[in-house]
């Protein structure tokens, strides 16, 4: 079992001499491995014989072939045929922190974003939250999943590109962060994240490191069973780290 990744963006077929299907072997020898469907090109997972040639041919370095063991179960999660692929998932615990650390596109991001409810996870398919159940009944992450689906637990979540912010914002700070304050928290936050002489900024006007620590105290200040902060780090100089 393997899973066939194609970069979208880095993939240019208009620039390249389509060495992903010439030189692929089991196109060569008449499967339709590699083909190319409204200009991009498909790779049927079941036809690739994993041997990473169109990985070293494409000169974009657009594909990702990975080699699975064959009891590996469905996904979580795909973004659709040649997309990424998630095939774990943390169980938050109440009252405890749990981090997520990996290099990017390791699906972090995308397992914060199932986790803290943004995100229906498919299994690969187009599944609804009753496959989702039935696939992780009497477990812990399901039990968690089902009441995330159901609203039974009311989560925060700090989002990873925090400079679309100004897009969906326009105001001060101090309006944004007392629109969130649900628990009374934000005098503590804004001392402990050193936000206080921000407060009457606009939002557009502040800077990466500034935006990030009012996006951090803004998801902080909900009143939620669970908090997800994606990438805290991005902006922030050593010692706010
Ligand atoms: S995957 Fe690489 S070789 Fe294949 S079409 Fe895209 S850019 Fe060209
Ligand atoms: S890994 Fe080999 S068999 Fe699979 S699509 Fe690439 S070139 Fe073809």
């Amino acid at each position: 079992m393997r899973i066939a990744i194609i970069n979208r963006d880095r993939c240019q077929p208009r620039k390249c001499s389509k060495e992903c299907e010439y030189f692929c072997p089991p196109v060569r020898t008449g499967d339709e491995t590699i083909v190319f469907v409204d200009g991009k090109p498909q790779i049927t997972e079941n036809l690739c014989v994993g041997c990473g040639i169109c990985v070293h041919k494409c000169p974009f370095g657009a594909i990702t072939i990975i080699n699975l063991p064959e009891e590996m179960e469905d996904p979580i999660h795909r973004y659709g045929q040649n997309g990424f692929a998630l095939y774990g998932l943390p169980v938050p615990i109440e009252g405890r922190v749990t981090g997520l650390l990996g290099p990017n596109g390791i699906g972090k991001s995308t397992a914060v974003s199932i986790l803290s409810g943004i995100l229906r996870p498919n299994l690969g398919k187009a599944a609804s939250w009753e496959e989702v159940f039935q696939r992780f009944s009497g477990s812990i992450l399901g039990d968690y999943l089902k009441k995330v689906a159901d609203k039974g637990i009311k989560t925060s979540y700090k989002p990873q590109y925090i400079d679309r912010i100004p897009k969906s914002y326009s105001g001060i700070v101090s309006g944004l962060l007392e629109r969130t304050d649900e628990r009374g928290a934000l005098p503590e936050l804004m001392e402990s994240l050193g936000i206080s002489k921000l407060m009457e900024r606009d939002i557009s006007s502040l800077s990466g490191g500034e935006l990030q620590r009012v996006a951090i105290a803004a998801a902080a200040a909900r009143d939620a069973d669970f908090y997800f902060f994606d990438e805290i780090s991005p902006y922030l100089d050593i010692y706010q780290r």
